[in-house]
């Protein structure tokens, strides 16, 4: 479906009025800006020399999605120095999908499902039901016999649960589904455990807090935090468990910022050096701070997701497991309500309104045939097919469409 709101990019409209004018004149402005992104794009090496024979195989797909962010603190010409890292040092390489819409429910497990699926998803907004279609970690392991061990989801996201690992579509479900870890809950846990065991005290000290952390994983609750890591019922598969310890631990002594994206980070960072798997789906979420009324806190995580999903690519690249095969996929969940809403701005995302509705998503690495700026509108749910394509799957039934700029 094309948007009403591109009328104005269309040719052949006549002499402009003085509002398109202007309309024409910042979106040209913003064009130059973003034209940094494209400087230097221009590889001499060529992409072409693919082997064209199965599409997708032996390719890996990293996804990280954030929260919501609006042009306005993005993609915009005042946006752009929130997210330095994705403008100059990852945008100059990169797909970058100048419209990305969410169409569906702009709340978070909605959101997240509906991208994972390709089908605009209307289940409980708390992750109390599984999107209701097979998840890209379901096609993909469906199709490709591929093991527990290749699809995974690591998440700050509180909205979320394990439901959002597989769906409840027939001949699919969590047989084929996702690992899928909530680092940050796993903290909060041993946070509360001390507290209500007197423990408190110590917590500053950043040993004690490992050890509390420690604690809670030995614990037999992981299913009580939502977790579901290889059917794990009483106790982790030992491989996942010095995962999540390491993860932990460059996070308590990494003496570096310490907000639950950056234990969401290590946690992915270390799940590619254990497990490499082929789909990984990594959810930061410090950008919904807003919630709590903070534009400082908001714009800290908009930073915080810039520098992370640049050091995910810097990950890709020295990784041996991933360099030259992998196709990075950054993009929000949706954006928020625009400032003066009745729904207090920044603070929230549930206005049907283009502030809301209309973002952005940026691709590098294998899948990527040409750097560019793609201006056509698209819609959240065209990624899951082109994923599932490049990742060397048939595609399912789907209300996206595969996009043509990204193949393997
Ligand atoms: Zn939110």
């Amino acid at each position: 479906m094309e948007n009403g709101h591109c009328a104005d990019d269309k040719p052949g409209a006549g002499v402009p009025d003085g509002d398109s004018r202007h309309a024409d004149l910042s979106r040209r402005r913003f064009l130059s800006a973003a034209g940094l992104l494209i400087a230097g794009a221009m590889l001499p090496e060529a992409r072409g020399a693919r082997s064209g024979e199965i599409a997708g195989s032996g390719q890996k797909v990293v996804m990280a999605i954030i929260g919501g962010i609006r042009r306005a603190e993005s993609f915009s010409p005042e946006g752009l120095r929130y997210i330095p890292h994705l403008v100059s040092d990852l945008g100059p390489n990169s797909l970058l999908y100048l419209h990305a819409r969410n169409e569906g429910v702009t709340a978070h497990f909605n959101a997240i499902s509906s991208i994972l699926t390709g089908n605009w998803q209307r289940v409980d907004d708390w992750g109390n039901q599984a999107p209701t279609t097979p998840t890209l970690f379901e096609q993909y392991r469906r199709a490709q016999h591929a093991s527990a061990g290749e699809t995974w989801v690591v998440a700050s996201n509180k909205a979320l649960t394990s439901q959002i690992g597989a769906s409840s579509a027939s001949h699919y479900g969590p047989e084929f589904g996702a690992n899928v870890v909530f680092p940050k809950q796993l903290m909060l846990q041993a946070i509360v455990n001390a507290l209500r065991n007197g423990r408190s005290g110590n917590m500053a000290d950043r040993d004690k807090v490992e050890a509390e952390l420690e604690t809670a994983m030995a614990g037999s609750n992981y299913e009580g935090l939502g977790w579901n890591v290889f059917d794990a019922a009483d106790q982790l598969d030992p491989r996942v468990r010095s995962t999540i310890e390491t993860a932990i631990s460059s996070f308590v002594h990494g003496g570096g910022p310490t907000s639950g994206d950056e234990l969401t980070f290590f946690m992915a960072r270390e799940i590619m050096r254990k497990f490499a798997p082929n789909l990984l789906v990594t959810v930061f979420s410090d950008v919904e701070a807003a919630h709590f009324g903070s534009y400082a806190m908001h714009l800290a995580g908009i930073g915080t997701a810039d520098r992370l999903v640049y050091e995910l690519w810097q990950e890709i690249e020295t990784n041996p497991e991933y360099r030259k095969k992998t196709t990075l996929l950054v993009l929000p969940e949706f954006g928020r309500d625009p400032d003066g809403s009745s729904t207090n701005g920044f603070f929230n995302h549930r206005a049907n309104e283009e502030s809301t509705r209309d973002t952005w998503a940026m691709a590098l690495g294998a899948g990527v045939g040409q750097a560019t700026i793609v201006e056509r509108p698209i819609r959240q749910v065209d990624l899951c097919p082109t994923l599932a394509a490049l990742l060397g799957c048939r595609a399912l039934e789907s209300q996206g469409a595969s996009l043509r700029e990204l193949r393997g």
